[in-house]
This record gives C-alpha cells, structure tokens and sequence, in this order.
C-alpha cells in the first residue's frame, strides 16, 4: 500500500498540480485505492499470535518486518487497509498420549488468552468477533475485526466435548490437522503416510460437531482423502484457510482441479495463500537452509529459552534472512491461482488467506501493510469492483453466514 500511496500522490499531483489528464495506469491506482478502502477486507489465516508468546510483543505498537517485527499488527493493519483477521492458534503435531494432549490443550487457552491480552490493551484499535454481524459492526466503526481459528485439532485430543470448549473460547474454525496425521484426519505432509485412510472415527464426530455448533471447517493441511471424507459428510460448506492451486504448482497442501470443484459444489471457499512455495517452485537456498539447521541446533530448536537466549536467536535468524535472501513469489503469480480458481469454477469460491507470520511474505507483498497490491493487481486485470469484494471477504462471509445458518437448524 506504501507504494500505492505514492503513486495516489503522485497522480493527484499530476491532476491538481499540473492539470494533465490523469494517465490510465493513474486512474487504475486512485480506483484502486479508492476501493481497497472501501470493501470490508478479511485474510483468514495469520500466525502472529505465535509472536504474542514473546514478552513484550505489543500489537498496538508499530513494527519494521524487516528487522524482525513480523508481519501484522494492528497500526500496520490500519495502514494497509487490512479491516479483519482469523488469527491462527497453532500448535504443531506432537505425541497423542493423554498427558501430551492435556498439555497441549492448556497450551492451546494459553494462545488464546495472549490474544486476549492483546485485545484488551487495545480495545480502541480491535475488537474480537464472535459473528459476521459483529465483524461488520466492528469494521464500520473503524476498528480492526479480530477472529480466532485453532490451526490443528490436536489440541481436541480424543475428546469431542473439547470442540464446544475450544467454540465457546471464541474459536470459529478449526484446521482439521497440520503437517502431520492426529486423531482427527491424515495430513497432506505426513512422512509416513496416511493412518485413518482420511478422516478418522473420531473425525467424522468432530465434523458433525463443528457443524452443530457452527464452527468452519478448514480442509488446509489435511490429506485429499481427508478433504473427500470431509465433503461427503458435512451438512455445510468448508473453507481452506490458507491454500494453492495443484494444477499451478504441484505441491501436496495445494488442492487439484478436482478438489476445488467439489468444493464449488459444496459451497466452499479456498482462500489463497501468500506463501512462495505453494504459489510457485521456489529456487533451493541450501545455503540458508544449513544455516538456519547450525541455527536451530545452537539454540535448542528453540526451546526452553530465556529472554535474552530467544533475543540473540531471533537477531541471528534476522541476519541469515539478510545475507541469504529467499526466493520469493510475487502478487502477480499469486493473482494467477486467483485466476485459475475463478476460470475453473467462477468468482464465488476464491479468497485470501496470506499466512502472515507463518511463512506467507511475497516479493511485493512483504507484510499486510501491501496487501493493496494484490487489490491493484486484481484491478488491472479487469476484475470488476464486486468480484474483488467477494474475493477479498464477501465469498468467506457467505460461507461463515451459510454455516450459522446449518447450525440454527
Ligand atoms: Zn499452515
């Protein structure tokens, strides 16, 4: 958005100072700016609550991205234009003993509460919402909508009353697994293969829950065995939270052709993810990646750290992220699987879920305050003005509204 302020400056310069006509490509930048600001902008996975664990962390205060800040917090939200956000609770798979899963679920409320603790010291910049109604009534009074998502159910363990704890704590979807399988579903990524064939006993009557009470189901991350067990059974249409298209870059988090259509006809929404590596092949960087591993052995995988042992390590990471740069992917080829999706099966299924803070950073789209440039893109290629409102929230609000509407009934 930085640059798309720039370039509004400089048109309206150009219009005010020195009464020209505006060129094309000026027109399309004040168009654009004129209604990223305008439509009710959701991105329905964030990691940043990750970053809350580390004292300190305020999200009321502005940070640089590029000296370690992360990517989203709530002035950076503002300057972006950014109006709502799902942020993940995330724990990664572990072992499924009964002492693993209650210290994992205590873990679980302890994300939550950090979130909350965020939420109260700047209640005038963002307000949790629990609904669609509450989003819209939080964004239109000019504050920041915040949602929860648990990314991976392990926190659920084997108990299924867990999912009404886990909904009454505010959390609004659930991704069934992450990159290994639990007693819900296989995953996509899991080493060793599937384990249930797709969606477990148990899983099925976590799907039936969620459905119940209302919660989203995010089909992200699991298996596409798990994907079509999903579908068959739920009454209500599924989102994947943060997520590419197969048939642009051949990579198991991302759905097929096939996939994407059954989720059309079930209703659902896929939701793009930012991340490089889903959108393309991203070039091998192993000199980054052995120095990240000397990293990660040098500080215990992060674990147990003290204050200043997780200072010095983040300000090490820093540094391999500086000389050894990433190969990232750009907002164009991201607006591609947008294309891709919308050809495939129209502009009713296709959103934007960027996976800030856990890996989502684009060439030109660093951090969510140039989130603008993906409406911009959008813009130039002739999308019209309703279409990028439904992709940029209209489509998830449908769906979130759609799966209320299951549970009342
Ligand atoms: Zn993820």
């Amino acid at each position: 958005m930085n640059k798309l302020i720039s370039f509004l400056s400089i048109a309206l310069f150009t219009f005010f100072g020195c009464e020209k006509e505006i060129s094309k490509e000026n027109q399309l930048i004040m168009h654009t700016a004129e209604l990223h600001e305008k439509i009710i902008t959701i991105d329905t996975h964030v990691d940043t609550p990750l970053r809350l664990y580390r004292s300190g962390f305020n999200l009321g205060e502005m940070h640089d991205s590029h000296q370690g800040g992360g990517k989203l917090d709530f002035p950076r939200m503002v300057q972006g234009n950014l109006d709502a956000a799902f942020f993940a609770v995330f724990v990664g798979q572990g072992e499924r003993t009964p002492e693993a899963n209650e210290k994992i679920k205590k873990r679980a409320f302890a994300i939550i509460d950090s979130i909350n603790v965020q939420l109260e010291l700047n209640k005038d910049d963002a307000e949790f919402a629990g609904n669609v109604l509450q989003l819209k009534n939080i964004v239109s009074n000019g504050k920041r909508a915040i949602l929860f998502g648990m990314e991976n159910g392990y926190p659920v363990g084997s108990d299924l009353s867990l999912v009404k704890t886990f909904y009454d704590k505010g959390i609004l979807y659930i991704t069934l697994c992450h990159t290994k399988n639990n007693d819900i579903c296989d995953s996509s990524d899991d080493p060793d293969g599937a384990e249930h064939n797709g969606l477990s006993e148990f899983g099925k009557e976590v799907v039936k829950e969620m459905n119940r009470l209302g919660m989203m189901i995010d089909i992200s991350h699991v298996s596409d065995k798990s994907f079509y067990d999903v579908i068959e059974l739920t009454e209500a249409p599924v989102i994947a939270s943060h997520s590419c298209t197969r048939a642009l870059r051949d990579h198991p988090r991302n759905m097929t052709d096939e996939m994407i259509k059954t989720l059309a006809k079930n209703g659902g929404v896929i939701q793009i993810a930012f991340y490089s590596d889903y959108i393309k092949k991203t070039k091998p960087n192993p000199q980054r990646d052995s120095a990240r591993q000397a990293l990660r052995d040098k500080y215990n995988n992060f674990k147990d750290l003290s204050d200043e042992e997780h200072a010095a390590a983040s300000n090490e990471w820093i540094e391999i992220d500086r000389i050894y740069q990433k190969d990232l992917a750009t907002v164009s080829e991201l607006v591609d699987h947008i294309d891709h999706v919308a050809n495939l099966v129209g502009i009713d299924h296709v959103g934007l879920g960027s996976d800030f803070d856990g890996g989502g950073e684009l060439e030109d789209c660093y951090d969510v305050t140039a989130i603008g440039n993906v409406t911009h893109e959008l813009v130039k290629r002739g999308y019209s003005d309703k279409e990028i409102e439904k992709i940029w929230g209209g489509n998830l609000m449908r769906v979130f509204t759609n799966v209320e509407q299951v549970a009342v009934k």
